[in-house]
């Protein structure tokens, strides 16, 4: 009899992940980040990403000796244009060029100014097209956005999981100006197509706004290559910036001069010391943003950002798609005849780097996962448990551990003993 917490090695599956992880050869990436428990098996890398051993390291020095010693000289030893380079890193994730993303906000603030001056570029369209499986904070946006022009969201109705792509083409029409989806969606996983739903738009004179916060670093799709017109996301979540780090805002490169910045800010402006009471933007991105860059968030953004610049998100779909793959396989043995479905399109093509699994006592089975078995993942209403898989440091033997564990704890039923009323930050 094993303890709850395994280890669970004597079996082929354990081997297998074994070689698959030799396989991947992720190691030295891994590495580089933080582990205070090694016991600890973290499957939410897709809403918060672990702590790089390097921003330890960085933001320390930017306190101690930037802000510390230095003082205001820093802003000119740096901290002006330090978001820059962060922003070409980002670009290249995602796809864009040089120039085509700025560092700024939260998703959420930027996805109210990427709406807004869309609607406002397509003047006589009065309709914002969305679907049922978006992020809530996308619907306050756009709702809001809606409101401000005197226009209505449209809400395409799917089947829980799947992106209700044909649905969305039929709504899709000549008094549409903007289609705003996430690129992967939050609970289910379920992915677009980023070209194909891009084009549609574009047939119909729309555009297109993706929110790749859960894509953004573990899928290879490119903005670029797709055509897409604008694009935001977090860099909190599989960036591994750290909780709260501010956020990326994508505008192709020729849509730059015609759509405008509506929450304008002096660091917009085109000479932001001229302190001149009319505002006049900047050419480029830089008209994205608004006011003073966070320095110690953007510090402790850029190792984790950098990482997976260098690693390549090619490499990091592989070894997602292989991780995905190989969990799926261990719940179909091991997990699907506890009560579990597996809430997640079966197509890889389809997916991001996370699963949902529904149960009828998720909440409890979550609790009892953190507080019993040492997994840490998280619940999201109403009866899915979410596992998140970040290709840069979690392991396919971590995929196996955390699914025998799930196991072990349905099984001896110790759930039971944890609260069924939902409560707190889940
Ligand atoms: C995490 C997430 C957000 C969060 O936005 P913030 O403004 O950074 O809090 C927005 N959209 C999606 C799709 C997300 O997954």
């Amino acid at each position: 009899m094993t303890s709850k917490l395994g280890p669970f090695t004597d079996s082929a599956s354990h081997d297998e992940a074994l070689s698959l992880d030799a396989t991947a050869a992720m190691g030295q990436w891994r590495d580089q980040f933080v582990e205070s428990d090694p016991d600890l098996v973290y499957l939410l890398g897709n809403s918060l990403g672990r702590l790089p051993a390097a921003a330890v390291d960085l933001v320390g020095h930017v306190v101690d000796v930037e802000w510390g010693d230095r003082l205001i000289r820093s802003w000119n030893e740096g901290w002006w244009d330090r978001h820059v380079e962060l922003g070409d890193s980002v670009a290249s994730i995602i796809g864009a060029e040089p120039g085509e993303v700025a560092i700024s906000d939260s998703t959420s603030v930027n996805l109210h100014k990427l709406a807004l001056a869309a609607v406002r570029a397509r003047p006589g369209r009065t309709k914002i097209v969305t679907e049922d499986l978006n992020f809530p904070s996308d619907y306050y946006v756009l709702d809001s956005v809606a409101e401000l022009v005197g226009g209505r969201v449209e809400m395409v109705t799917s089947d829980g999981i799947h992106g209700p792509v044909d649905e969305l083409i039929a709504a899709i029409d000549e008094d549409t100006a903007l289609v705003s989806l996430s690129h992967t969606v939050f609970k289910s996983g379920y992915t677009y197509d980023l070209g194909a739903l891009t084009s549609e738009a574009h047939a119909a004179g729309a555009l297109v706004l993706w929110d790749m916060s859960h894509s953004a670093g573990v899928i290879a799709d490119g903005v670029g290559r797709a055509g897409v017109d604008l694009a935001v996301g977090c860099t909190y979540k599989y960036l591994n910036g750290g909780p709260g780090s501010p956020a990326f805002v994508y505008v192709r490169s020729d849509l730059q001069s015609m759509l405008h910045n509506p929450v304008r800010g002096w660091w917009g402006h085109d000479d932001p010391f001229a302190f001149e009471s009319a505002y006049r933007p900047v050419d480029g991105i830089r008209a994205f943003h608004a006011g003073t860059m966070p320095i110690l968030s953007l510090s402790a953004a850029r190792p984790g950002i950098e990482m997976i610049a260098d690693v390549g998100v090619g490499r990091l779909r592989d070894v997602s798609v292989s991780l995905l793959a190989f969990a799926e396989r261990l719940f179909d043995d091991e997990l699907a005849d506890l009560g579990f479905r597996w809430n997640t399109p079966r197509d890889p093509a389809r997916r991001g780097s996370h699963v949902s699994l529904a149960h009828n006592n998720a909440w409890q089975i979550a609790q009892a996962l953190e507080g019993e078995a040492k997994v840490l993942l998280d619940f999201r209403a109403p009866d899915n448990i979410r596992l998140g898989f970040a290709p840069l440091y979690t392991r396919h033997v971590d995929v196996h551990t955390s699914m025998m564990r799930i196991r072990h704890v349905v099984e001896s039923e110790v759930w039971r003993k944890y609260p069924a009323t939902i409560a707190g930050v889940t």
